[in-house]
C-alpha cells in the first residue's frame, strides 16, 4: 500500500489495471515486467497483499514455496530452464524494492553475470 492506501500489484492481481498476465491460479498471478532487465523478466505475485519479505509470517510458508514452484514451471515454459535463470526478491530500500507487495522476479534468456 502506498500513502493513499493503494497498491499497484493488488490492482494487477485483481485485474483492475491491465498487464501481460501469462499464468494465474488461486494464489498467484505471473506477468511480464513492464521494464524488462533481461530477455525474459517475469514477476510471480501472490494475490495476498504482503508488503515485503520482512513482513512474512509462518502462515505464509506454503505460499512462498508455491511461488518458487510456479517460477520453476514458468521458467520451463519460457525455455530458460536448460541454461538457467535467476530468482530475486528485493527487500526494502537497500535492495531497491519499488513496489510494496512481495514479488519474485524471474530473470533469464541471457548470461546474467554474478551478483553475489
Ligand atoms: P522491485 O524493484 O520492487 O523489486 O520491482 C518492481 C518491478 O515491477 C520492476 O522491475 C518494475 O519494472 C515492475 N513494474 C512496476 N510497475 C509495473 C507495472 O505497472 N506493470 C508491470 N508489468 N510491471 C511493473
Ligand atoms: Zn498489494
Amino acid at each position: 500500500m502506498n500513502s493513499n492506501n493503494h497498491c499497484l500489484f493488488c490492482d494487477i492481481t485483481q485485474r483492475k489495471i491491465p498487464s501481460d498476465i501469462i499464468y494465474e491460479d488461486e494464489f498467484v498471478v505471473v506477468f511480464r515486467d513492464i521494464a524488462p532487465k533481461a530477455p525474459v523478466h517475469l514477476l510471480v505475485v501472490p494475490k495476498k497483499h504482503i508488503e515485503t519479505i520482512d513482513h512474512l509470517n509462518k502462515i505464509d510458508q506454503a505460499l512462498i514455496g508455491h511461488m518458487i514452484l510456479i517460477a520453476q514451471k514458468i521458467a520451463r515454459n519460457e525455455n530458460i530452464s536448460d541454461n538457467g535463470y535467476r530468482l530475486v526478491f528485493n527487500v526494502k530500500k537497500h535492495a531497491g524494492q519499488m513496489v510494496d507487495h512481495i514479488h519474485l522476479h524471474i530473470l533469464g534468456g541471457k548470461p546474467l553475470g554474478t551478483m553475489v
